[in-house]
């Protein structure tokens, strides 16, 4: 099969983060102290997720909360693309949080995340929507933010980016299935949590032509289930996110960085 691009994204957001009942803003697990957003792991994980992206030689995109762009050093993605992705890691859909945003909240929030990382890290140039809903409401906003790419679908079999008509191109999240049968996403989580291995995801990629794979920073550091990992732990886990990322590139593709519309637009 011949290879096209793999495009490698990160979500830099608050500790894993939660939806709240009734409430517009996300929190993080409450680990006995409060739901309250905590960035602890996001800003560490991003070190050693930065050390893993020099060592395998690629850029990735990072998708960056505006909260997140104000309260963690975020210098070291230069260099790299940079998105946004909400400013307090909003539910958009309001589907979560039973809070029903009118189009006019959606726009503040998608401009108060777009201003934060502009100011903090860089003018954004892509968009991933926090929960990965993808909305068209939301997305037809973007251009107005001169917004022309968007990562916030799971697509079922493959990962081409297309012209969503929105005025935006969208690099969709594939998910297919493993050899048993088992669907998978092209996220890295289960494989942080300990219930994927990276040869599921160099499996999965060696089945598509183009290939899209995400992961947080946060799971660098802090599992889910089972809280902040020991330094022998993280190592294994940079090591596994190292293996799947090479794996990828020895089956032949290039790695790309979301950035602009490839059909059209500039
Ligand atoms: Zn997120």
């Amino acid at each position: 099969m011949s290879r096209g691009k793999f495009y490698f994204s990160v979500d830099l957001d608050r500790d894993v983060n939660v939806p709240l009942p009734g409430r517009v803003a996300a929190g993080s697990l409450d680990r006995g102290s409060g739901p309250s957003p905590r960035w602890s792991s996001a800003e560490k994980g991003l070190g050693i997720l930065l050390d893993v992206l020099d060592e395998v030689g690629i850029r990735a995109t990072f998708f960056v909360e505006g909260r997140t762009a104000e309260v963690v050093d975020c210098s070291g993605i230069s260099g790299h693309s940079v998105g946004f992705h909400g400013y307090d890691h909003e539910d958009l859909s309001g589907e979560s949080t039973g809070v029903e945003l009118s189009s006019g909240d959606v726009e503040g929030i998608l401009r108060k995340g777009f201003e934060a990382v502009s100011d903090n890290v860089s003018r954004p140039v892509c968009f991933r929507a926090p929960y990965m809903v993808f909305d068209p409401g939301a997305i037809s906003l973007l251009p107005g933010m001169g917004i022309r790419a968007d990562s916030s679908e799971y697509r079922l079999g493959g990962c081409d980016p297309y012209d969503t008509g929105l005025g935006v191109v969208e690099y969709p999240v594939p998910k297919s299935r493993d050899a048993s049968g088992k669907p998978i996403a092209a996220y890295l989580w289960p494989m942080h949590e300990g219930r994927r291995g990276p040869e599921d995801y160099v499996d999965m990629a060696a089945g598509m032509g183009t290939f899209a794979l995400a992961t947080h920073t946060w799971h660098m550091c802090e599992r889910r289930d089972g809280g902040v990992m020991d330094a022998s732990e993280q190592r294994l886990n940079a090591g596994r996110v190292r293996e799947v990322l090479t794996g990828v590139l020895d089956l032949g593709f290039s790695p790309a960085v979301i950035c602009r519309s490839r059909v059209g637009y500039s």
